[in-house]
């Protein structure tokens, strides 16, 4: 299983021995926020830096927007929008069917957000994302300035309303539903430059309400490197970006798997024709490898 590292035997059916890592793209400067367009069967992701927003399809990749408020992490609402967190704007954005950009939040309490990292949508339509102030920490990443409010993760709901979902956090970061909505996933990185990363996931269990988070525990410690961006396939596994690659987390906790990456992974998501197509943000480079699982998809 060259290319792989198999720690519970599960693993090597989730995988695909005969299927490599393929490189779809390189020459970006930093690469996040990977989001699947199942209906036109493209991939857009952003590259940091280089503040645009990157379209890839099985022809090539293209420049989809340019500038693009240094935007970070992506998903879809379940109307299909393109919702975008954007560290220069401070702000989460939504792209209209007919291309106008809304801000649906940049402030809390009259103070602004810091510099929103990443975002996801629960099938109730409410919009959960993390406020941590690595964007506006360097001008390189958004531009230098102060932050105004604690990290936090966020609740934004259909009416506007914006509440916090947890504060207990050092650098919040990447975050994923379980599949039944039961859990909230989010990682944990600590502060920026600080001399080791916090290295986390922590989950948290929903209340009845399907609104509330419980108190949240640590789940899995990600060594080398640390977890940025994560998904959940329908199993409830939990694939996560980490310095050598994907690793592939049980629900239990218990690391399963990883897919080795020749960079450090900075977030990742299902796509593909049966969402069982695994798409790479590593660095300077875009890679993409066929797995044996499916990817929670939506809308
Ligand atoms: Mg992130």
């Amino acid at each position: 299983m060259d290319g792989f590292v198999v720690v519970d035997p599960r693993f090597a059916a989730m995988v695909l021995p005969n299927a490599p890592l393929e490189l779809l793209g390189e020459g970006f400067r930093w690469l996040e926020g990977p989001v699947w367009f199942a209906d036109h069967q493209v991939l857009l992701f952003s590259d940091v830096p280089n503040d645009r927003i990157m379209r890839w399809t099985e022809e090539g990749v293209s420049t989809f927007r340019a500038p693009a408020q240094f935007s970070n992490g992506q998903t879809r609402d379940r109307q299909g929008r393109l919702i975008t967190c954007s560290h220069h704007g401070r702000c989460v954005m939504r792209t209209e069917i007919d291309g106008r950009i809304m801000v649906l939040a940049d402030r809390f309490e009259g103070r602004r957000l810091n510099s929103p990292n990443d975002v996801v949508v629960k099938s109730d339509g409410s919009i959960w994302f993390t406020d941590p102030p690595f964007g506006i920490n360097t001008d390189y990443e958004g531009g230098k300035q102060a932050a105004e409010l604690p990290a936090r993760v966020y609740r934004l709901d259909g009416d506007g309303r914006l509440t916090i979902a947890a504060d207990d956090f050092d650098g919040p970061n990447g975050l994923c539903f379980s599949p039944d909505e039961s859990r909230l996933y989010v990682t944990e990185t600590g502060r920026q430059f600080a001399a080791e990363p916090r290295r986390c996931i922590r989950v948290f269990e929903l209340g009845g309400d399907g609104q509330s988070l419980g108190p949240g525990r640590d789940f899995h410690r990600v060594e080398p490197g640390f977890a940025d961006g994560i998904r959940c396939d329908e199993e409830g596994h939990i694939w996560s970006s980490a310095g050598d690659g994907v690793h592939c987390i049980g629900p239990d906790g218990a690391l399963v798997g990883k897919i080795l990456v020749p960079s450090t992974v900075s977030n990742i998501a299902f796509g593909g024709r049966h969402f069982s197509r695994l798409f790479i943000c590593g660095g300077q480079r875009l890679y993409a490898i066929y797995t044996n699982v499916r990817g929670v998809a939506w809308p």
